[in-house]
């Protein structure tokens, strides 16, 4: 690569560091995502995504995102197999005041293994002429020019240690990123790390689905968890191969099942259907179990000063209790908020870090809100603000199975198609605060 060449590099080819990828290569002559893992040719799950045994929904605004930057995505999923279906009537939310009725409500919905998103991501972002996926290879620390400027990444593999020189380097490497660390040799003070824990653990499994069963007639189930008396609850998606991706979850340090027997036991102990759903179906994968799901947001934008030549996003800045599905959407968000922020600059003129870390802060706040208000619920003590909205937000659900309305607004929200803002319309209120309606559906017994 000539030395005039406009280079990024990105940290990390999860989702977050795919769609960062794609909106580069727009500005960059050259984008380079070094990968720790060797990458699976198929769609497969890999050691450093281990959240991919789990059931993965993507948003309708993800969907909707990544849609406009790979344009034809929804039709090559559907061609693997994913299906497509409408919210409202594909989906059985068990609720703990009962469970809608199904509500055509025109939202399209697609879903699928985590592994097959980001397998057809990876093609269409390393068919890219711009783009190199070098995998195999894992950043150790920054290259810098002094404490100011970031100029590159240091990497290792089983040859060695290497450097590599970039103009822009982007840390995508998730959950397990390094930065404080890095930030601390260039003389930075720690970030402040805000934590939100309610304990919540995940076990899921795979199902055959037989082509033309019947049962389920559902294609997703939603069943959450809530504080202080819905300990447990599951998820299940029909995704690609026929297959029911089944995750069963627990708050406040649940003991989640580990074996054939226990997983059916823990689902059969739930109300709803997912129990009797399991119990016909033959398992394809074992138990896999995964406990990092605290909410966890690191103040980078707050720090004195930021070094030139780097910035961060995904889930190594800001993660959310997976409960909620927001990870790929808020990822997808933040790949927009950099393709805005390079849009019509000169590819010569440095990206303000500082500036893009601030703007990242606004562009999680509205989600960190919709997780963290109902976890702080299984804290100790909360202050009376998320009491309140906590309130609010039971009272809503408790008004979704016996108000198609409400059901439609809150599933608007759900996915992000609508922002908080409409929780401000009147209509809304005026149902919210009178409160679920007698009659319809029966409240669901605690577990
Ligand atoms: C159990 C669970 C369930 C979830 N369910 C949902 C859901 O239903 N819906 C949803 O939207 N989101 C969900 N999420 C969140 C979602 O997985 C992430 O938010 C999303 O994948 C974005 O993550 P990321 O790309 O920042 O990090 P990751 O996807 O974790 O990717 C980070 C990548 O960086 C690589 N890496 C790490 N360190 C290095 C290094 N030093 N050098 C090179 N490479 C490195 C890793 O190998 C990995 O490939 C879930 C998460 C969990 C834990």
């Amino acid at each position: 690569m000539g030395t005039d060449v406009r280079h990024a590099v990105v940290i990390g080819a999860g989702l977050a560091g795919l769609a960062a990828a794609r909106v580069l290569a727009d500005s960059f002559e050259a984008v380079t995502v070094i990968e720790r893992d060797t990458l699976p040719s198929a769609s497969g799950p890999r050691a450093g995504v281990p959240q991919g045994h789990h059931v993965h929904g993507l948003l309708a605004l993800g969907a909707k995102v990544f849609e406009g930057y790979f344009p034809g995505l929804r039709a090559e999923l559907e061609q693997a197999g994913a299906p497509v279906w409408d919210w409202g009537e594909g989906l059985c939310a068990v609720l703990p005041n009962g469970i809608p009725q199904p509500t055509p409500m025109g939202m399209p919905i697609q879903t699928f293994s985590r592994p097959l998103l980001e397998h057809v991501l990876r093609r269409r972002v390393t068919a890219l002429e711009s783009v190199t996926l070098r995998d195999g290879l894992a950043v150790t620390g920054l290259r810098t020019a002094g404490p100011g400027k970031v100029t590159g990444v240091r990497v290792k593999d089983g040859d060695g240690e290497d450097e590599i020189v970039a103009d822009l380097v982007v840390d995508a490497s998730g959950r397990s990123s390094h930065l404080p660390q890095w930030l601390a040799t260039l003389g930075l003070p720690s970030p402040r790390t805000t934590t939100v824990d309610a304990q919540v653990g995940y076990a899921s499994r795979t199902y055959a689905y037989p082509e033309g069963q019947t049962s389920p007639s559902w294609m997703g189930l939603l069943q959450p968890l809530r504080a202080p008396d819905f300990h447990k609850g599951s998820y299940a998606i029909q995704i690609e191969n026929n297959t029911l991706h089944v995750t069963l979850h627990g708050a406040g340090g649940t003991q989640l099942p580990r074996g054939d027997d226990d997983f059916l036991t823990y689902a059969k102990s739930l109300p709803g259907p997912i129990g009797d759903t399991i119990a016909s179906l033959t398992p394809t994968s074992a138990v896999r179990r995964y406990a990092r799901t605290v909410n966890r947001k690191i103040a980078y934008h707050r720090l004195p000063r930021w070094p030139e030549g780097l910035i961060v996003l995904g889930d190594a800045v800001c993660t959310f209790n997976p409960a909620y599905g927001q990870g790929m959407t808020v990822a997808a968000l933040e790949a927009r908020l950099l393709e805005q922020t390079l849009r019509g600059r000169s590819a010569r003129t440095p990206l303000d870090g500082q500036v893009f870390q601030q703007r990242l802060a606004r562009v999680t706040a509205s989600s960190w809100l919709m997780a963290t208000i109902p976890d702080r619920a299984w804290e100790k003590s909360r202050p009376a603000w998320a009491k309140a909205g906590n309130w609010f937000m039971n009272r809503l659900v408790d008004t979704v199975p016996h108000d198609p309305k409400v059901y439609t607004t809150f599933s608007g929200l759900f996915h992000m198609t609508s922002g908080p803002l409409t929780l401000a319309d009147p209509r809304l209120l005026s149902r919210v605060l009178v409160g679920p309606r007698t009659g319809g559906s029966t409240p669901m017994p605690a577990t």
